[in-house]
Order: structure tokens, then C-alpha cells, then sequence
């Protein structure tokens, strides 16, 4: 497990006390942002950054402290920095991709309220986040007002869920809800918990990875209030399993939150079989359970990362071959248009072929093929 932390982050915040880099607003705080802050902690002039000037406008940069500590920068292919890095690729749009295929403004009876399946909604209470993944599929999100005013914003929502009882469970999701104000979530999911149609709440943060002590006892503590909540990260590389992401998903398993994790295919970070393993037994040793791999959604400016369904396919089949059940996630595709999430199986040939075929399963000496 990976605690350690790169030789810039060490250089550039050696005077920053452990107290302080142990506590989530000054991560938050001290988040990078700009040309110049990037290049400073780099320890390159900005004038070598200036041609992703363009690239920072249509989609700015947001780095945490402690995620850009995980990364080796001098890999110009380390999967933490493409993760977060910009690339000029984001803006050639003649590869393709729209802002929101997934046509999720389409499914909003009220503005940040996704209805698409009628027993669950989706709730994006803020377009903030720690850290901006570049594969994010909400990205042309990122630098728009989502709200005025942001309790009447989520009082509409509370109100939409209250007059439909066939909503059982609400995904309160964003940007990352965990860096909305703690009594402003507080009043929230307490608000949707007195629903008595409302069942089931559940969180979608990548905090437990990009900014694991935004976990603490008292969020901790407020989170309890409201179960059953259930908690779904997105861990996509072994080297985001650091001892303190592990921390966090224990304090909140503590608190009877179950963790769930939902990982997405990214071309050249992760979509190779032994990376796949390495991270689901990552997860299991730390009680995550992997929920879904998505196939990458065909989002403009995220086009590079999206590796083809059928390698996906071939590393679904090589997981279900050798490693453990609990280790195994659900590779789904959303389909673009708004028409939901379909799961991607393996061993299609089989399917193919239908059960009749016993030659399948076993060659002439009774082997399992
Ligand atoms: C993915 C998604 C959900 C949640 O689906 P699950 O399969 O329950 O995880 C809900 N609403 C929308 C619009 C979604 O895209």
C-alpha cells in the first residue's frame, strides 16, 4: 500500500505541518488551480505551460495536495497524473463526443434532479469537487452557476422526492457532495430521511481517494443518523489504495456504511487485466466491495480515455477466470440518449452457443476450458 509521498509534494509543501496536511480544509484550500500554482509545485517556469492555456478555459484544473503527492511526475504516463493532468486532447473536438450524452438535463422534472428509473433519482447538489478527474462525464458542468440560491435549489429537490412515492432511494451525488457545507448535508439528507417513501440514501464521492480526511469522526458521527446509507467511491488504480483512502472506507464501515466502488475503463491507466486484479484485491483487503466498471461514457473532451468495449470484455473474462467472486464488479454501458445502463457480459461465445453444448465447458480429458 502506497503512503508515501512523491519527492515534489515533499519539496513543496515541507513546510506545511503534518496537522495541517492531515486536515481536509487546508487540502481544500490549497487545492491547485492554476497555470502558475501547478508550475510552481512543479518547479518549472510557467512560460513551459502556457500552450495549455486554451485547455484550462474550457476545463480548469483542480488537484488536491495529497492526490497530486500519489503521482510519480516524472512518468509522463503515471495514471494519477492523467487522471488529473490537463491534455491538449481534451480540446480537439473533431474526435468526437457531446457534452452530456447520457441526456441527463433531459431526465430533470426539477434542475439537478436526474429521474430517469423510477424507483431511484439522482441528486447533484453541487458541481464542486476536490479534485477534477479529466474522464469526468459531467465535465461540461464544471464551470457553470448551478444555483442561485443554493437552499432553494435543494429544496425543490426535496419537495420533487416528497410528492413521488415510487422514489425509494436517493443518490446524492455532484461535482462531490462532501464538499458542500457539513450543515447544509446535515439538513439535507435529514430532510430526504424523513421522507417515509425514501428507503435507501446513498452517497457517489471520490473524497475517500483524492481527499481521504474529508472523512472524519463527526462526519462520520452525522452519517450514522441516516441509515441506511450506502457509499459508492470510485477507486480506478492500485496506486489510489493509499493507507489513508484505507482509513477513511474503514471510519465509514465503522459506521455501518457499506463502501461500494465504482471504477471506470481508462484507456493507458487501467485497462489492463493485472491492473484490474491489482485493484479489486486492493479493494477486498480493505472491505470495498467493487460494484461496477464503466465502459467510458463518449463524453467531448474525454474521447482519449475510452478504450473499446471488446478489450473491456476480454479483461471482464480474464477476471471471472481467476480471481474471486467478491473481487468481480458489473461492467456496464450507459447507453448514450438517456436510455440507461446495460451490463457488458463476458463470454458471449457461450451465451452464443447456448447451454446445449456440453463440448464447451470440457475438452476430451474433462478439463475445464
Ligand atoms: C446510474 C444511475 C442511477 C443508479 O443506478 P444503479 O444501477 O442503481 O447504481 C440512477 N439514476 C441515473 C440517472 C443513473 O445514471
Amino acid at each position: 500500500m502506497k503512503s508515501t509521498y512523491n519527492t515534489v509534494a515533499v519539496k513543496s509543501w515541507a513546510h506545511v505541518s503534518p496537522k495541517d496536511w492531515y486536515d481536509w480544509r487546508w487540502q481544500y484550500n490549497n487545492r491547485i488551480q492554476t497555470i502558475p500554482q501547478l508550475a510552481r509545485v512543479l518547479g518549472i517556469n510557467t512560460a513551459a505551460l502556457k500552450e495549455y492555456r486554451t485547455v484550462v478555459r474550457y476545463y480548469p484544473l483542480c488537484i488536491t495536495p495529497f492526490y497530486f503527492s500519489l503521482m510519480n511526475v516524472v512518468d509522463e504516463n503515471d495514471p494519477i497524473a492523467l487522471q488529473c493532468f490537463f491534455d491538449q486532447k481534451e480540446i480537439e473536438f473533431s474526435l468526437g463526443g457531446v457534452d452530456d450524452p447520457l441526456e441527463e438535463v433531459r431526465d430533470m422534472p426539477v434542475p439537478g434532479l436526474i429521474h430517469r428509473y423510477p424507483d431511484r433519482c439522482v441528486v447533484i447538489i453541487t458541481n464542486a469537487c476536490a479534485t477534477y478527474c479529466r474522464h469526468c462525464n459531467r465535465k461540461w458542468m464544471w464551470k457553470k452557476k448551478i444555483a442561485q440560491d443554493k437552499k432553494a435549489y435543494l429544496t425543490r429537490m426535496i419537495e420533487y422526492v416528497s410528492e413521488k412515492p415510487v422514489i425509494r432511494e436517493v443518490i446524492v451525488s455532484g461535482g462531490d457532495p462532501l464538499t458542500v457545507d457539513e450543515g447544509t448535508l446535515d439538513w439535507f439528507l435529514g430532510s430526504l430521511r424523513s421522507i417515509s417513501h425514501v428507503e435507501v440514501l446513498r452517497i457517489g464521492s471520490r473524497i475517500p481517494v483524492v481527499m481521504p480526511m474529508r472523512i472524519t469522526k463527526q462526519l462520520c458521527f452525522m452519517f450514522r443518523k441516516y441509515r441506511p446509507l450506502w457509499f459508492n467511491t470510485q477507486f480506478n488504480h492500485p496506486h489510489e489504495i493509499t493507507a489513508e483512502a484505507a482509513r477513511a472506507c474503514e471510519m465509514l464501515l465503522e459506521a455501518g456504511i457499506p463502501v461500494s466502488n465504482q471504477s471506470v475503463l481508462l484507456r493507458g491507466i487501467n485497462d489492463k487485466y493485472e491492473t484490474m486484479r491489482d485493484l479489486y484485491y486492493g479493494l477486498q483487503r480493505i472491505s470495498v466491495r467493487p460494484y461496477y466498471l464503466f465502459q467510458c461514457d463518449p463524453v467531448k473532451g474525454a474521447d482519449h480515455f475510452r478504450a473499446d468495449i471488446q478489450s473491456g470484455l476480454r479483461i471482464m473474462e480474464k477476471l471471472w477466470r481467476n480471481v474471486s467472486g467478491l473481487c468481480l464488479p458489473q461492467y456496464v454501458f450507459d447507453v448514450p440518449g438517456g436510455k440507461g445502463k446495460y451490463p457488458l457480459y463476458p463470454f458471449s461465445d457461450f451465451l452464443a452457443k447456448g447451454l446445449k453444448t456440453h463440448e464447451y465447458f470440457f475438452d476430451k480429458k474433462g478439463e475445464v476450458n
